[in-house]
């Protein structure tokens, strides 16, 4: 099961490369291929990578190429984060930008 998982990463990968190489000439297809690429991780349960995750719009399929696909915004109005709106279906995503940390440890109470 694991090797077969291996073998769909792998396969998920090539997928979305060569999407991303053929979504300026030919978007259609490179949203189909994208979309397969996300059945292929569903069918064998596999949890894409977080840098595999951020290359495609997860709505409409759209391979995230460049400045014309997508946009990024940092906001900081409450927890710092990064907003990634594609510009195809205007589906946003939202992540986080900092790394959660609590290295001061919370201050006891006085009574
Ligand atoms: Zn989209």
């Amino acid at each position: 099961m694991r090797e077969e998982r291996q073998r769909a990463l792998k396969l998920v990968k090539k997928i979305l490369d060569f999407a991303e190489t053929i979504h300026p000439e030919d978007s259609e297809k490179a949203v189909e291929a994208v979309r397969l690429a996300m059945r292929i991780a569903q069918k064998t349960r596999l949890r894409l990578p977080t840098y595999l995750r951020r290359r495609f719009c997860r709505k409409c399929g759209t391979p995230w190429t460049g400045p014309s696909t997508f946009s990024v915004r940092v906001r900081g109005n409450r927890a710092t984060h990064v907003v990634i709106r594609c510009k195809k279906c205007g589906h946003t995503r939202r992540f986080y930008a900092l790394k959660k940390r609590r290295k001061t440890p919370k201050p006891t109470k006085l009574t």
